[in-house]
């Protein structure tokens, strides 16, 4: 049971990972009431429902907020210094986050910035770009 699990959310991971390449974030559409969501859930936020489809959605979106690690930590030196950035997105109400690169201060990263998805790195997640 555990196992099946296991796999299930392993394909989905694959499939975000797949869609992030095609600079796309991959979303959790309620089949009954349209609602979506980024996390796998077993029932609808809104309605309860429990039947969803995967949709692909624009991997673009405006910066919300973000947190920069000027001091890189370990396993980071090839990023550099770098944002932690919420976007949200611009063709759907939901909020993503992913890693930034090249952003040293505040000043290079104005709220309200375009960001696009740029990728999936293997070790730090969602990789996006201006
Ligand atoms: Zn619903």
């Amino acid at each position: 049971m555990i196992e099946e699990k296991l796999s299930t959310h392993k394909s989905t991971l694959e499939k975000f990972i797949e869609a992030a390449n095609r600079k796309k974030i991959l979303a959790q559409k309620c089949v009954k009431c349209g609602h979506l969501m980024l996390e796998t859930v077993f029932f609808c936020e809104k309605c309860a429902g429990n039947k969803f489809e995967q949709v692909d959605l624009e991997g673009s979106g405006i910066v919300v907020t973000y947190t920069i690690q000027a001091v890189v930590p370990e396993g980071f030196e090839d990023v550099g210094s770098y944002a932690w950035v919420v976007f949200k997105l611009d063709n759907a109400p939901l909020r993503a986050s992913g890693l930034l690169p090249g952003i040293k201060t505040p000043a290079d990263l104005p709220i309200g910035t375009k960001v696009r998805v740029a990728g999936y790195d293997s070790k730090h997640g969602l990789m996006l770009q201006k």
